[in-house]
């Protein structure tokens, strides 16, 4: 059952209603111990916690909060996303395939490409714009252990039907993981449309700062991937710190403003910019002639998300040279934090990714939108 957005603004802004029936205290502990004391007849005190690899309770009130946001059962924490992704695809066993999009976040899909080639796990792809492609993706292979969705996709901005990729991994026997980074809990809860597991990089939205390098895992119930993602956190240790647990609640408590905000000025930006000359194309799947955007208004609610591309009349120098003429914009990898950030991806990934060198990613943030329109207006003039 998904609670309305109201209620998880709620749970988000009050830290899952954490209330320290001890000192009265609103905001919880640091609690930075890295072991946990046995009584008498050694027993644990407290028997959740014995060793800060495995548990601790820095992470559990972050944990909790993600949890109900997800409309999961269970959270952990994980020293990056790419650790949490990483902690999936461990647990997997030689000869087994994996089903991935053609359009995604490229540290995740290069890391991804050497685990499973050295560990012999077959890789075959399909197309983000559609899941029924998937079908075909797997077809030739019977052991589908897991197919992939990251929506929208990073930096194509493709949309996967979510719903519609877990029916296909379903009849293949196979689980359905979303990487959901880019929509946020304020606006998608895979797990209510079939997902198996929902990823998350906290560096990005759910921080939101960027100043927390942290990743999650949700699941909807105790499956067997996930009590081996559990035993592969607790016997390899890629957990986040107390302080960067306890600084990612604080950052979730704003979730909701922050993400709604920086929404909106994402929609209002797309819209200029499809309207400027300098401009060849937007990709945004809150623009109705987005080929997404019917899917996209099914499974996003209240918004788009904040991460929108856009290709300049020209090429590579360019895009560098808007790049380079921003003023309050920031050039710099990574998304969803307070600030406004562009980057140029086809300096960035291999030519084979085929991302158009006219392409900028924006990662809009919450200053005012008139003054970022402003300083992308400055920028495209001469164009
Ligand atoms: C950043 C990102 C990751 C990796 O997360 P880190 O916290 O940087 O390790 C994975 N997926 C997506 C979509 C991302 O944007």
């Amino acid at each position: 059952m998904s609670v309305d957005s109201s209620s998880k603004a709620t749970i988000a802004a009050k830290a899952g209603h954490f209330l320290d029936v001890n000192t009265g205290a609103v905001v919880p502990e640091i609690q930075p111990s890295t072991t946990f004391a046995r009584d008498d007849r050694y027993q644990l005190i407290d028997p959740a916690n014995t060793y800060a690899r495995d548990a601790s309770p820095s992470f559990v009130y972050a944990e909790r909060v993600l949890a109900e946001l997800e409309n999961g059962d269970e959270c952990r924490l994980f020293a990056s996303g790419m650790a949490a992704i990483a902690a999936i695809f461990y647990t997997l066993k030689p000869g087994s395939h994996v089903v991935l999009p053609d359009s995604m976040y490229w540290g995740a899909k290069s890391w991804i490409h050497a685990h499973c080639h050295r560990q012999d796990i077959f890789l075959s792809q399909y197309h983000a714009a559609d899941a029924d492609s998937i079908v075909d993706a797997i077809a030739g292979y019977n052991s589908t252990q897991l197919v992939w969705v990251e929506t929208p996709s990073n930096p194509m901005m493709h949309v996967t039907d979510i719903e519609l990729a877990a029916s296909h991994a379903h009849d293949a026997g196979a689980l359905l993981v979303v990487d959901s980074t880019a929509s946020t809990p304020v606006i998608t809860q895979p797990l209510d449309l079939g997902a198996d597991l929902v990823v998350h990089s906290a560096t990005k939205a759910l921080n939101g700062h960027s100043d927390v390098l942290a990743g999650a895992i949700v699941t909807a119930d105790s499956h067997d991937l996930w009590l081996a993602v559990c035993a592969e956190r607790a016997g390899a240790g890629a957990v986040p710190g107390t302080f960067e647990s306890w600084l990612l609640l604080r950052g979730m408590r704003t979730l909701f403003v922050r993400v709604n905000a920086a929404m909106k000025s994402a929609m209002a930006i797309a819209e200029f910019l499809q309207s400027h000359s300098a401009i060849e194309a937007v990709l945004y799947p809150g623009l109705v002639n987005h080929p997404g955007h019917d899917i996209a208004s099914r499974q996003m609610q209240g918004g788009y998300g904040s991460l929108l591309s856009f290709l300049v009349n020209g090429d590579s120098t360019t895009a560098l040279s808007v790049a380079g003429k921003l003023q309050l914009i920031t050039s710099a990898t990574s998304l969803g934090g307070v600030e406004t950030l562009i980057e140029h991806r086809h300096t960035l990934e291999p030519e084979e990714n085929a991302i158009p060198e006219n392409l900028l990613r924006l990662s809009v943030g919450i200053e005012s939108v008139e003054d970022l329109i402003n300083d992308l207006d400055q920028a495209l003039r001469g164009i």
